[in-house]
């Protein structure tokens, strides 16, 4: 048995914040602003990941309300969600994500955020892929007001 989910995520890019992707630090002059440490790329990855088990979103477990998430490693999440599509007996076949960036160039650092998601899904870096492409100088994301990533996972039941 196999199920797919999709995910989806957009966070502002802020002056004064670190740029963490795929758990990988950035260097650039902006950051992405949010509650956590607004990595967007994992935050799309586990939607995608609870949605393929229909289990809601990131936001009903990890409310932005809550104390708790403040400036959380959104690493350290992705371990938690994951572990609730472990403990039900699935495991991940494959993940295809696209990071929609104006700037800065992200290809150096694909395969750093590659192995750092296999490591943490304890999966082989050739299940996880990750492609960079800008908005053409269009709307916010090509104005560089902020970055956005969607993720398709595709899960099987081992269990
Ligand atoms: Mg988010």
């Amino acid at each position: 048995m196999i199920r797919i989910g999709n995910g989806y995520d957009l966070h502002r890019l802020v002056a004064g914040r670190k740029l963490i992707l795929g758990g990988v630090e950035i260097k650039h002059s902006l950051g992405l602003l949010g509650h956590s440490d607004a990595d967007v790329l994992t935050h799309a990855i586990m939607d995608a990941l609870l949605g393929a088990l229909s289990l809601g979103d990131i936001g009903h477990y990890f409310p932005p309300t809550d104390e708790r998430w403040q400036g959380a490693d959104s690493m350290f999440l992705l371990e938690k969600v994951y572990q609730l599509i472990t403990e039900r007996g699935w495991e991940i076949v494959n993940m295809d994500n696209v990071i929609v960036a104006q700037r800065p160039k992200l290809k150096p650092y694909l395969s750093a955020m590659i192995n750092s998601l296999a490591h943490r899904l304890n999966i082989d870096p050739e299940q996880i892929s990750i492609k960079a492409t800008t908005n053409e100088g269009l709307d916010a994301v090509g104005r560089e007001e902020a970055i956005c990533v969607h993720s398709v996972v595709l899960i099987t039941k081992t269990s």
